[in-house]
């Protein structure tokens, strides 16, 4: 898309610093970076978010991810890391391009984890029922 940022990054036109790239996805470092090697893996293919993929090429996209991001933790010398992928505005997706964040984590690395919420048991049971509905169909 012309308009889009990523697809200006995957054909050059706004620099990158590019660590991978095939047919399928380019991966670039985030350029607001969580933790040293924080990279982004992108689909060269416009998909506003993973929901507008098909299931076999988010599967395609997810084995590069399955396969670049213990690279990554390596070359940075990180003992884990953490995938993100955030689907929406609502859920924090700036760039509307589907991309997945691959980001090297370190022991006491100042990172935390999402706050916990507390439901009731009625209402836990009621998210279960309308999930195993909308997943039954
Ligand atoms: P989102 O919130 O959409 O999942 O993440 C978008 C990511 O793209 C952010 O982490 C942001 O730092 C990164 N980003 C935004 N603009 C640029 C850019 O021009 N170059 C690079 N390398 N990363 C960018
Ligand atoms: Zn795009």
């Amino acid at each position: 898309m012309s308009d889009c940022l990523f697809c200006k990054i995957i054909k050059g036109d706004i620099p990158s610093l590019k660590v991978y790239e095939d047919d399928l996805v380019y991966a670039f470092l985030d350029i607001a970076p969580v933790n040293p090697g924080h990279t982004l893996i992108v689909p060269k293919e416009h998909f506003d978010d993973v929901e507008q993929m098909s299931e076999e090429q988010a599967a395609a996209a997810f084995a590069r991810v399955h396969r670049l991001a213990p690279k990554i933790r390596a070359a940075v010398g990180a003992l884990a890391w953490n995938l993100g992928l955030n689907t929406g505005k609502a859920a924090g997706q700036v760039v509307m391009h589907a991309h997945w964040h691959v980001m090297p984590r370190f022991v006491e690395d100042g990172l935390t984890h999402w706050p916990k919420k507390h439901f009731t048991d009625a209402e836990m049971k009621s998210f279960a029922a309308d999930i195993v509905a909308a997943l039954s169909q």
